[in-house]
């Protein structure tokens, strides 16, 4: 069984399949609190399904692309049948992690959006760093950055592990409402960064509080 926060269809906002439209899982809990995080109502809200519950919620989208999300999605040991449930009904299948949790465990076939959290979020303590060594280049790495100090620790963190070119992307995300995304963009550009600035697109399709798109 699996505590499932909601189930929806929209259009992806993240990573570098920005614009597809994607059906998206967003599991119940986190074990983290990061100050920024825009989806504090998913630390308890839910209900149970069983894994095949919602493959078939999923599947009456019509959409070859599912994004598992939370919360945190690796705190539910079902997520991985699920994860290989959608894999085998042909779905392109895509988890989104806080990057404290390992990713040891998520079958090889699905991208993992990886967080590496900023010391702006007040979690950075809780990096598991032996992920960014797992990461392949169907994957992409995930910085949200709210100031100045997380952007040079962004970087370092790039350049310390070697990531560019051993993933699919390097993603740079302002804090919604806190850090211009200008302000971030003349950072990126003026140290000739080769890292993708992310913004959360739904967020400028639908506003920055509605839920469920
Ligand atoms: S890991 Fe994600 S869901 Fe958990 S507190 Fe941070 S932003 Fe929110």
């Amino acid at each position: 069984m699996l505590t499932i926060n909601e189930v929806f269809y929209s259009i992806q906002g993240e990573s570098t399949h920005t614009g597809r439209p994607c059906v998206f899982v967003r599991l119940t809990a986190c074990d983290l609190r990061c100050s920024w995080c825009d989806t504090a109502y998913a630390f308890t809200e839910g209900t149970k399904m069983s894994v095949t519950d919602v493959v078939a919620r999923v599947e009456g989208y019509g959409c070859d692309l599912v994004e598992i999300t939370g919360g945190e999605p690796l705190l539910q040991r079902d997520v991985y049948p699920l994860m290989q449930q959608l894999l085998d009904s042909g779905r392109t299948v895509m988890v989104e992690t806080g990057g404290h949790l390992s990713i040891r465990d998520v079958p090889s076939p699905v991208i993992r959006i990886v967080d590496v959290k900023c010391p702006g979020s007040g979690e950075s303590a809780k990096n598991h760093w032996e992920n960014l060594e797992l990461l392949t280049r169907q994957d992409e790495v995930k910085f949200v950055i709210r100031d100045r100090a997380d952007y040079e620790y962004a970087r370092d963190v790039v350049a310390r592990h070697a990531l560019i070119g051993r993933t699919a992307a390097v993603l740079f995300s302002p804090v919604h409402n806190v850090l211009q995304s200008k302000v971030l963009a003349e950072w990126i550009l003026e140290d000739r960064l080769p890292v993708r600035l992310q913004l959360q697109v739904h967020k400028f399709i639908w506003g920055a509080d509605v839920r469920g798109v």
